[in-house]
């Protein structure tokens, strides 16, 4: 081939060999059969039969963008952790997204949102998972698999389910909280750029001189939270799927880029003791009163991905990414996922998904893993550890003071120890007494209302009106009173079929 004719772009296939066509195959005659040996189109029909990769279990549908955090504060106290060291600014990705939505699925769904991080630290990648709520639905990872099959498709019709739903909230009371918020105003965000992240579990921190500190990380939006109501967020469910996605890519695009200050509350190790609820527990806040937030820096979004695939679809986000100076802690739910995210994604995009520029880390990489497929670089001799061959050996002083716990006791399988204030209804009736005021807890009754209205059947019905009288008396009623009214205005007779003793005690009453 000239050099004239390697000047221009031409289609080649994979192998970089030029193809004699983009648009005819090859044939026997113009009208006969497509032959075998016709390579190129193949090549082609079998990369399009393979080119999704499984979509996430939960959290399938979402979208992303690279940053910058800044750090602005002096958190030395707690942490050594290179990433929070003051004046450090560190690359970083963001991903975004719903929970029970498939990819094809609307923005704008009521679902907590996903609010995934990864920073490229000078000691490794260091990951946090999180979501747009401090808490979750469930506190043991035993459950979670349940949780999320209530929230997706029945197995006979293979539709969404609201009775399914709620048969699951009502049956599991530690979801009162997460289902709280989820059916408040912040259950719509109006888009991702107005809403918070948090770490929702408790974390460890431990610092140059090995003091430990539990942590709550909090991402708070520098542009206000925003959020959509039920009618909004249902019409742009069908103007524009893709609504929350189209949002931050085309302010990114603008210049105008997003932007969140990240506070921690921070509990000294030997308080965690003795605090009067389980600081561990998933579906607990630590309130600000008892636990005030110290800044400590900006995280901004400032790059689209160039490739949706390479660097969002195939990202990897894993708690178990821990740098030197941040660890796990006690939480159940975290120690589940420490497990199942990296398994995760050696199941959907295969064994060397750290080999992707998206999830490889950008400081020095010496490990002895090697082969498996797609691998594309390995270490090189000697492939073994402890050798006298010149090969890495660990250093304890580079991974610094241990961010871990002591424990001992009898394997058992059992709820946390129970402490005085842990109960699964008090903060969720705080949120709703205390932090709404009168037009958001109308909203709220609603959204529950119109919710419980969209199939849910008795007696899941009947449970629904008392686990929200748990959570709020007057809450419970109103939710109660709401539903009764909009049925008996659908059709007078239906309450009396679906509930006739109850139904006739209302009347005498
Ligand atoms: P505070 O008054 O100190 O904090 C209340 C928190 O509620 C603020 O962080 C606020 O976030 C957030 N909030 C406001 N409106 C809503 C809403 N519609 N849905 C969800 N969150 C909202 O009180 P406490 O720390 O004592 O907590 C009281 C209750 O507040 C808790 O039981 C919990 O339900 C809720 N909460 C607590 C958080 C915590 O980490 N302590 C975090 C978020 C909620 P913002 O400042 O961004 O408006």
């Amino acid at each position: 081939m000239s050099e004239k004719d390697t000047a221009k772009v031409y289609t080649t296939d994979d192998a970089g060999i030029p193809v004699p066509s983009d648009e005819h195959s090859l044939t026997v005659g113009p009208d006969g059969p497509i032959l075998l040996n016709d390579a190129y189109l193949i090549e082609k029909m079998a990369a399009f039969n393979r080119e999704r990769v499984p979509e996430r279990q939960p959290h399938a549908k979402g979208g992303g963008a690279f940053g910058v955090f800044e750090v602005t504060e002096d958190v030395s106290a707690y942490t050594c952790a290179d990433v929070f060291q003051p004046g450090r600014r560190t690359e970083m990705l963001a991903r975004f997204s719903t929970v029970a939505g498939e990819r094809g699925s609307p923005d704008t769904w009521r679902d907590p949102r996903g609010f995934a991080l990864k920073f490229y630290t000078r000691h490794g990648n260091f990951d946090l998972v999180g979501n747009n709520t401090p808490i979750f639905f469930v506190r043991d990872p035993m459950k979670f698999q349940d949780f999320i099959r209530s929230q997706k498709r029945r197995a006979d019709n293979n539709l969404r389910d609201h009775d399914m739903q709620w048969d699951f909230w009502t049956l599991s009371p530690e979801s009162a909280h997460q289902v709280t918020w989820l059916m408040g105003d912040r259950g719509i965000p109006r888009s991702w750029r107005h809403m918070n992240g948090y770490s929702s579990h408790t974390y460890l921190w431990v610092n140059a001189d090995g003091a430990k500190f539990w942590v709550k990380y909090h991402f708070k939006t520098d542009q206000g939270i925003e959020f959509f109501t039920q009618d909004e967020g249902d019409q742009m469910a069908s103007m524009d799927t893709d609504y929350h996605t189209r949002d931050l890519w085309e302010h990114i695009d603008a210049g105008e880029f997003p932007s969140w200050t990240l506070s921690m509350q921070i509990m000294p190790f030997e308080e965690a003791k003795t605090y009067r609820f389980n600081p561990f527990d998933l579906t607990k806040v630590w309130p600000h009163g008892d636990y005030p937030l110290h800044p400590v820096g900006r995280m901004t979004l400032n790059r689209n991905p160039a490739d949706y695939h390479t660097e969002i679809e195939q990202a990897a986000f894993e708690p178990s990414n821990a740098v030197p100076g941040t660890g796990p802690s006690p939480d159940k739910m975290l120690l589940g996922r420490w497990f199942s995210y990296p398994d995760a994604h050696r199941y959907r995009i295969g064994a060397n998904y750290k080999e992707l520029p998206v999830n490889a880390p950008r400081s020095p990489r010496h490990s002895y893993t090697k082969d498996g497929h797609m691998r594309y670089h390995n270490a090189g001799d000697p492939v073994y550890v402890p050798n006298s061959k010149g090969g890495p050996h660990a250093d304890p002083a580079l991974a610094g003071p241990q961010a871990v716990w002591h424990t001992d006791g009898e394997m058992v399988r059992q709820a946390y120890t129970r402490r005085r204030d842990d109960d699964d209804w008090g903060q969720a009736g705080t949120m709703v007494r205390e932090v709404l005021d009168d037009a958001a807890r109308d909203r709220l009754v609603n959204n529950i209302v119109g919710h419980l209205l969209n199939g849910v059947t008795e007696p899941v019905l009947v449970r629904a009106f008392d686990y929200w009288r748990n959570v709020d008396k007057d809450l419970g009623d109103r939710v109660e009173s709401g539903v009764r009214a909009k049925q008996g205005e659908k059709d007078p007779k239906a309450e009396q079929q679906a509930n006739p003793a109850r139904s006739s005690a209302q009347r005498k009453a």
